[in-house]
């Protein structure tokens, strides 16, 4: 289950970024930026982080999630943007191609496929 360990790379990585730059107040969300290119479930993604959370300074907390378009850079050309996909009816998603729009040439992905946080939205403790 990939949520599990994600849900927990992440949430190491915020609470050493947190060691370094407290926020004041309680964090109730957790802004992250989500890849399309990366598959997961939101939903065990959710649940992994409530159960990580538990205990830590960030639990409570949910996570909240934005999906990013991919985006490519063409070594070829030097054409860089979003990918272009390829969307045929009755599919439920569309699929980017991983191929340059300019030229044909063969991308290298530069965002898209990862789970990056954002932001954090926190509550006053009165
Ligand atoms: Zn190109």
């Amino acid at each position: 289950m990939h949520e599990y360990s994600l849900a927990q790379s992440l949430l190491e990585s915020l609470r050493a970024y947190l060691r370094e730059h407290p926020v004041p107040g309680r964090i109730r969300k957790v802004h992250v930026r989500k890849g399309e290119l990366l598959v997961l479930s939101e939903w065990a993604l959710s649940e992994a982080w409530r159960i990580l959370a538990e205990g830590t300074e960030l639990s409570g907390s949910e996570l909240v999630l934005e999906n990013v378009p991919v985006r490519v850079r063409c070594p070829s050309c030097g054409y860089e943007g979003e990918a272009r996909y390829l969307r045929e009816e009755g599919w439920h998603m569309a699929v980017p191609l991983l191929s340059c729009p300019q030229c044909g040439a063969p991308v290298e992905i530069r965002e898209g496929r990862d789970l990056a946080i954002v932001g954090l939205t926190t509550e006053e403790v009165p």
